[in-house]
């Protein structure tokens, strides 16, 4: 009997050490997938952009649209490097980094919008000054060219922080910005897009836009940047997410949960699933988690994109740079459209591996 217990707990002892040794190399498993670029010295600037994240895999872009991608982020991380090299500030760069995006149909946001059921574009956009915690942003825009430039707008020139809808646009006029027809942001392939998900919503395949159920990808942008006084600032720019409701407010516009940056700590702008990012405080959850657990950037994204927006449900990814130019560009999707440029190193991604 006595036997027959022995070997019993050498059993269990064994399986217990085989969950272990399974459960750490997991961990690590889980480590290797950040992507997070620690700098052997300081970085004197750097800048990280986003073209959004989600079903992005090889096999479903053609060689023509990868290479069309590339150029893009290519074209938006130059432009926004150049103003900081010539010590322009973070803010600016983060500005015009995604006006190159905004005024490209490939990405979800301004021209190339995804639709809401009304099949009408409905654009949020958001920019925090890390320096000052100053902050501004627009929600539910259809004629504002560039929301960023609002955005930027709202921070610099009024004493809120958010605006929405016909006062955002009256605020606009008022500050000379570039106004369109609500039918300059509206593609073909949106147009079809959200033809086709309201039909699989009506055969309940969909009610709500899912990047994962449906292959398709959330395609908001975002920049990062950190300048030669040591500012940092974020930006973030969408249409939302497809088949939303009339008005609805994803977190793109709210700081704190797409967009936050804070000098102490790190600037963040992300792109998933809004209602997730806004329920987990996304952006601030990883300056906070840096701020008062002292976690390192690799360490708090991880936290934030790996452990805590999986278990609440969500998912999607971020860009974040902290004051030393350690950048990290983390997702829990297939892919994300990455592009980075610290100590003259250039780096574009989409997928897991490039
Ligand atoms: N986060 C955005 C939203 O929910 C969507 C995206 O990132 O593409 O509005």
């Amino acid at each position: 009997m006595k036997k027959i217990i022995l070997l019993l707990s050498i059993f269990i002892i064994s399986l217990g050490c085989e969950n272990a040794s399974q459960n750490s190399s997991k961990k690590s498993k889980q480590k290797n997938n950040t992507e997070t670029l620690q700098q052997e010295k300081k970085a004197e600037f750097g800048i990280v952009i986003h073209g959004g994240a989600g079903f992005i895999k090889k096999s479903n872009l053609s060689d023509s649209l990868e290479n069309a991608y590339r150029a893009k982020l290519k074209e938006a991380i130059l432009t926004g490097n150049k103003i900081l090299e010539n010590g322009g500030s973070a803010v600016e760069a983060v500005q015009r980094s995604i006006n190159i995006m905004e005024d490209s149909p490939l990405f979800n946001s301004a021209k190339g919008a995804v639709l809401n059921h009304e099949e009408k574009a409905e654009l949020d956009a958001s920019i925090m000054d890390g320096k000052t915690l100053n902050a501004g942003a627009v929600a539910g825009v259809t004629i504002i060219k560039n929301p960023i430039n609002l955005a930027f707008e709202v921070m610099e020139n009024s004493e809120h922080v958010l605006l929405s809808g016909k006062g955002a646009e009256n605020f606009a006029k008022a500050r000379n910005l570039e106004i369109v027809e609500p039918s300059y942001f509206i593609t073909d392939k949106q147009l079809q897009n959200i033809k086709r998900i309201k039909k699989q919503a009506e055969n309940k395949q969909a009610t709500f836009y899912n990047s994962d159920i449906n292959g398709e990808k959330f395609g908001t942008v975002g920049c990062v940047a950190l300048d030669k006084n040591g500012n940092l600032a974020a930006g973030t720019s969408t249409g939302g997410m497809a088949n939303k409701k009339f008005g609805r407010i994803g977190d793109s516009p709210i700081i704190g949960a797409g967009t936050y940056a804070n000098n102490k700590t790190c600037a963040v702008s992300g792109t998933g699933w809004g209602e997730y990012y806004l329920r987990g405080v996304v952006a601030y959850d990883i300056s906070a988690l840096m701020e008062y657990k002292g976690l390192s950037l690799a360490e708090a994204t991880n936290e934030v994109i790996h452990k805590k927006q999986p278990e609440l449900g969500g998912n999607g990814g971020i860009i974040a740079i902290d004051k030393n130019g350690n950048i990290s560009t983390e997702f829990n999707t297939a892919g994300m459209f990455r592009a980075s440029l610290v100590n003259d190193s250039l780096s574009i991604k989409m997928f897991k591996e490039n």
